[in-house]
This record gives C-alpha cells, structure tokens and sequence, in this order.
C-alpha cells in the first residue's frame, strides 16, 4: 500500500470569513467531533506534566465509566453526525483493542457514524506489536498518531521514552501499511541537542515518507523530572535562539518536501490533516468524554466551553456529573478565541474585522507596522498573515491584537 493515500484534500481556509463565523452547526443534526481522554501511562517522561495515572488496574473501570458518560450524553449525539473521533492520552494505545472496539461500537449506536469519517488513536511505538495494528484497523481505526518523539537513541533516553529508536522507525513504516493516515510527533530542543541532531530526525521522518508530522519545541515545565534536572544543572535545554532555529528548520525543510504548514506545530501532506484537531481550531463543535476532558458545544447559536474535573477517581465515581466548569461564551470571548485560534492556523486575520472589533481603541496600524519590521507577519489583500517566524509569537501576537 501506498504510504500517502490521499483522504481529501485540506479544506480551503476562508480569508473573508469574519467573525461570527459559528453557525449552529450543532444543531439540527449536524456535526460533531469527539475526544476521548485516557488517562494512562506506564510511566511518566521527564517531560511531560500532563493529567494521567500509571495504574493501569483501572483501565476496565474507567471503559465502564466512559460508556455510562457516553450513554448521558445520548440526547446530544442522536441528532449529530460525527465528524471525527479521536483518542487522546495519556497512552491510548495501551489500551485493549476489544474496549477500544467496544466504546466505538457504542457511540455508533448513538450517532451517525458516516463512512470516510476520521477514528483516530494516539499510540506509542511499543504498545503496536504483534496483531495490534491489524486488530485497530479491523475496530475501525484509519488514523494513527505515533509519540515517537525522535529516531534517536540519545534523544530518546534524555525524554525518558519507553522505546527504542529502531522500533520507532519499524513501526512508523509498518503504520503506513494498516493506517490511510500517519501522524509522527517530533520534539526538538532536547537537552544537548545540536542544529545537526535535529536534521537527522526531520531527515528519518522525510525518508520514512510520514504524511503528517507534528513538531513540538521541548518546554520544561514546572514540577516534572526534566525541571528537576535542569535546577540541578544536571542537564542543559538548548537556548531560546537555537530551539527557535530548529523549529525554523522543520518549518523549511518540511514545505520544501510539500507538506502545508496548517497549524503552528503541525505539516501535513495533503488530505493528511487531522480533522478531529482541524475542527477545533476552528471552532467547531466537539464532546470531549472522560476526565480533564474539554468540550466545546453550540446551542441554538449559543456557544459553551466545558470541562470535567482532572480526577480518575472522581470520574469513575460520577462520570457523567464531574462537569466542573461551564460556560457561555460572551462576545468579547469569542472575539478572542477567534483571534488566538485564526493565527494558530494561520486562515487569515481580516483586518477590518479587527479594526470594528477594537473596543479597547488600540493602535493597530502601529501594531501591524511593528510586528512587520520584525519580521513577524504579512498584510496581504487586508488580511494578516504570519511569517515562519511570526509562527513562534503566534499568541504574543494575539495578546497584543486583543490586549488579553
Ligand atoms: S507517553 Fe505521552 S502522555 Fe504519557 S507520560 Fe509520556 S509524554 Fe506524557
């Protein structure tokens, strides 16, 4: 099997499509992304400061609370169309292959499941041995996001990754043979890596023909292994400059080989896009099942951000009332939510649209000129765009256009 089969090419990005551009696309059957949060890991990175347990006993517990939250929210998913589906961790690929099966079976029967439509797992090279990946494809899966992180052994014992380089690279081509599309996520920045060890990953991954790449700049975050390290001077992250050079690097190598630059950390082939993250960036409605999970939901035009609490045990105690934040969306919010989230993909700020939302009477045409002079985005056709570099400010841009 070809490893870039085409699923559609990227939906084209309106430039003109000013905000409120959310119609009640909930509503009235219509469609619906879902995320699924499991929350398991065998062990924790050095890195990583993410919600997730490493009791992997309460896998079959936390299925059980996932469909009886999934059966509550039964009276929303009957008149949706479910656009995508998306499993998201922690280590969902831990998980067997029959609970997977099952929950899918489940929201079926709930929703319309259209064919052609993205079901998506994030995996970790290895947990995708044996018959697994035969058995994902056979449950439904078509997606597939590999944390491989790097294809080397160095980088990979300083992230404190469970894998070795060899078996990324096996099962990134294996991947390609059961999945329509691929996903590698790469980290640069890692402690002691060079410009040259970062080409070597980007070259693995190009060389492995992947159709969609996810690249994320190492960033050490309060209370993990790799913070400790660093206070310690036991290790050193490479400086701001030099990461920002390897994400300059990825961006250059990357489109130079064809993939679209679609979102700051994500490059895709075409048709390889992820819809499930696609559709919420922007602002699309999407269910988010199990706990920490975030859904954003429309009603009758009203528009709502909720979230269920952090807490596994919590979540198996009350799964469908852990909700712990609701909210309606004012204006003001939208506004900025529309603004963050249209840099991040890059679709194109209109620039009189900004101007008629400008409650706060900023100077933007002194904001636009000095974010030019750096370097940081293009004023093309009365939309702003951003620069590769601009990529990198992306929010420090946004905050600066909505004063947040
Ligand atoms: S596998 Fe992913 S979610 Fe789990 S600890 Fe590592 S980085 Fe965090």
């Amino acid at each position: 099997m070809s490893p870039i089969i085409s699923t559609g090419p990227l939906p084209a990005i309106s430039l003109s499509e000013p905000f409120p551009a959310q119609k009640n696309r909930q509503d009235a059957g219509q469609e619906i992304s879902i995320y699924i949060h499991v929350p398991f890991c065998r062990s924790r990175c050095s890195y990583c400061d993410f919600f997730l347990v490493t009791r992997l006993d309460y896998i079959e517990a936390f299925f059980r609370a996932l469909a009886i939250e999934t059966l509550a929210a039964a009276p929303l998913l009957k008149s949706c169309r479910v656009k995508a589906v998306h499993f998201g961790g922690g280590t969902p690929s831990l998980v067997p292959v029959r609970l997977l099966a099952g929950w899918l079976d489940l929201a079926a029967s709930l929703a319309v499941f259209p064919s052609g439509m993205e079901i998506a797992l994030e995996a970790n090279p290895e947990d995708l041995g044996g018959r697994v990946m035969e058995d994902l494809r056979a449950a439904g899966f078509n997606r597939i996001s590999l944390g491989v992180q790097s294809y080397r052994p160095r980088k990979l014992s300083a992230l404190g990754r469970r894998h070795s380089a060899e078996d990324a690279l096996t099962i990134t081509l294996a991947a390609q043979q059961w999945f329509d599309s691929v996903s590698v996520d790469l980290i640069c920045g890692v402690p002691g890596e060079t410009l040259e060890e970062w080409r070597g990953d980007l070259q693995a991954a190009l060389a492995a023909t992947v159709p969609h790449l996810s690249v994320y700049m190492l960033s050490v975050e309060p209370k993990t292994v790799l913070e400790r390290t660093v206070a310690k001077g036991l290790v050193t992250v490479p400086e701001e400059g030099d990461q920002a050079s390897m994400y300059l690097e990825a961006i250059e190598r990357l489109c130079a080989q064809g993939y679209r630059h679609y979102e700051v950390s994500n490059f895709a082939v075409s048709g390889h896009h992820s819809r499930y993250n696609l559709a919420c960036w922007m602002r699309e409605p999407y269910l988010g099942l199990g706990p920490s999970a975030h859904s954003f939901l429309v009603r009758e035009g009203v528009e709502m951000r909720r979230a269920n609490a952090g807490s596994l045990l919590r979540y198996l105690a009350d799964p469908a009332g852990c909700t712990v934040f609701n909210e309606t969306l004012s204006d003001q919010e939208r506004f900025v939510e529309h603004v963050f989230l249209s840099l991040r993909i890059n679709r194109g700020l209109d620039v009189g649209f900004l101007g008629k939302h400008n409650k706060l009477g900023l100077n933007l045409p002194e904001l636009f000129a000095q974010f030019s002079a750096k370097g940081w985005i293009s004023i093309e056709n009365g939309s702003l765009y951003l620069t590769a570099k601009g990529f990198l400010f992306a929010d420090h841009i946004a905050g600066a256009l909505v004063s947040a």
